[in-house]
């Protein structure tokens, strides 16, 4: 009976939040997610830290020697694959789970780990979101996250969270790609967690509805960059793992789409008058060759984003 319920709560959870991550009608319509054919696939950065890459946003492990710190939970669906992938890395207790950020490809396991003893961590408006999630992509209501899955232990600008041999330093960056994002340095190994205020390998998104802002996610990447030093290896929340030198392009990309959307604003376009101008076609070459939902969306949330900030 317990397990029904819990099963039935992760399928209403997982189907919530693939909705809250896709808040556009053309990536609603794109393939669904297999979680069945998921793999999870972890990569040694050293020192005991790992990249894990599965379904949803990059997740970051650090093995200490009484426990694990972990970022980042990917979809609902794919938890007993990632428990797995953890296991088969350290049969250490995941002590915390840290959020970057609400959206469900990064909290949708958040019960799970909860349940098998973690504390959830996050920046304070994460608990908030998650709580009372803003309306989808139809206008129609979101759905609370269950009670288990709300961080409890949250933070407003700087935290520390530690286990023995591992450290991790949490920054809030306001106002970026939403209003509750935690960028994770862990300094023994020399690794950041960005979540999506940095993607290494197609256009980000940005969650303009609850706050987030192409100011602000360039603002954030530019933090990154003062982190660390230039041996820094650097998870991004959603692409391959990359570098300073991979951050400082990406960076470019979000200062230069910046740019060229203001100036269709200061022309006087309308949102549909600016995509039709396709401003961004030179930075395409490389950022919309991936394809995936927001090759068509990011242009108009810089647009929506730089208006919001103008009114
Ligand atoms: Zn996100």
């Amino acid at each position: 009976m317990k397990r029904t319920m819990l099963l039935a709560l992760t399928t209403a959870l997982a189907a919530l939040t693939i909705n809250a991550t896709i808040p556009n009608r053309a990536a609603a319509q794109g393939p669904r997610l297999d979680f069945s054919k998921v793999q999870e696939t972890p990569t040694d950065l050293g020192h005991g830290l790992y990249m894990i890459v599965g379904a949803g946003g990059n997740t970051t492990l650090a093995v200490g020697t009484d426990g694990l710190i972990v970022v980042d939970a990917q979809f609902a669906p794919v938890y007993p694959k990632l428990k797995a992938a953890i296991g088969q890395i350290s049969s250490l207790p995941v002590k915390y789970l840290i959020n970057t950020h609400y959206h469900g490809d990064h909290t949708g396991g958040n019960a799970d780990f909860a349940r098998d003893g973690a504390t959830i961590v996050a920046q304070v408006n994460v608990a908030k979101r998650l709580r009372n999630p803003p309306p989808g992509p139809n206008g129609q209501p979101g759905r609370a996250a269950p009670a288990e899955a709300i961080p409890t232990r949250t933070y407003t600008t700087h935290t520390t969270i530690s286990v023995q041999g591992q450290r991790a330093e949490l920054t809030h960056v306001p106002n970026a790609h939403t209003d509750g994002d935690t960028v994770v340095y862990f300094p023994a190994a020399n690794v950041i967690s960005t979540g999506d205020i940095v993607g290494s390998e197609s256009y980000p998104n940005i969650d303009v509805a609850v706050g987030g802002s192409i100011d602000g996610m360039i603002a954030g990447t530019r933090e990154v960059l003062r982190m660390g030093n230039a041996d820094t290896k650097i998870v991004p929340g959603h692409g391959h793992l990359t570098d300073k030198a991979g951050v400082r392009e990406y960076l470019t990309m979000l200062e230069t789409a910046r740019r060229l959307i203001a100036r269709e604003i200061a022309a006087g376009k309308t949102e549909d008058q600016m995509v039709a101008d396709k401003p961004l076609a030179a930075l395409d070459v490389k950022w919309a060759a991936a394809g995936g939902p927001f090759v068509a969306r990011f242009p108009r949330l810089v647009y929506e984003s730089l208006k919001k900030s103008q009114s």
